[in-house]
């Protein structure tokens, strides 16, 4: 069992990221701010509701560990702050003065991780890679790539789009949206969207174990 995850649940080791049954997600009152250019906002929004890049995030409520924990599902701030400071998803450690940090990505179907590949999955840290590997059941082998990435870049969010006139959302369908498109403004975010570059392949053999 994991000594890396804070909390377990059922005998399974929780990611940091996981989002938890009683961290619920709260729907502030939308409005328009005025300026250049004018921007969607809550009605009574705080500096935690931006990212660093002015986008407006999804508000979850801050409970971990408490309820059952959603596997399927991840904490909009945690992976948010996950990808900023390139914390391990599973422990938590910051892993942004290394040189290099380590991506597993599920569902590659045997093709490694390409320069420039986008992603909404933070780092794993090199002790945490074989429980990552042994409990997601999203991490099959032959479908998961590895690699180190030297320079891993914010590229943009994954959110819901609304609509200027009438607030409401335009497709319930969220879109990857670069920083500085015009449509970030119009945008509800609840996912970080780095790109990797620099990136060395790793074979999941040699991940196997904690060395
Ligand atoms: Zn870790």
């Amino acid at each position: 069992m994991s000594a890396f995850a804070r909390f377990t649940h059922n005998g399974l080791p929780v990611p940091y990221v996981t989002r938890w049954e009683h961290e619920t997600v709260i729907h502030p009152k939308l409005t328009v701010q005025p300026g250049l250019p004018h921007r969607l906002a809550f009605a009574d929004e705080t500096p935690y509701d931006r990212d660093s890049f002015d986008v407006l995030w999804l508000r979850v409520s801050i409970r971990p560990g408490k309820g059952r924990a959603l596997f399927k599902d991840v904490h909009a701030l945690r992976q948010r702050r996950a990808m900023l400071d390139l914390m391990c998803q599973i422990c938590g450690v910051p892993m942004f003065k290394e040189d290099r940090q380590l991506w597993l990505l599920a569902g590659m179907g045997g093709v490694p991780i390409g320069e420039g590949e986008l992603t909404t999955s933070p780092p794993v840290c090199r002790p945490c890679a074989p429980v990552a590997l042994r409990y997601c059941p999203r991490l099959q082998a032959g479908r998961v790539a590895a690699a180190w990435v030297r320079s891993p870049y914010g590229w943009g969010v994954e959110a819901f789009v609304y609509d200027p006139e009438s607030l409401r959302m335009v497709s319930p369908e969220p879109q990857q949206i670069q920083y500085h498109d015009p449509l970030a403004q119009w945008a509800v975010a609840f996912r970080s969207v780095v790109t990797l570059r620099d990136c060395t392949p790793v074979r999941i053999q040699d991940l196997a174990d904690t060395k």
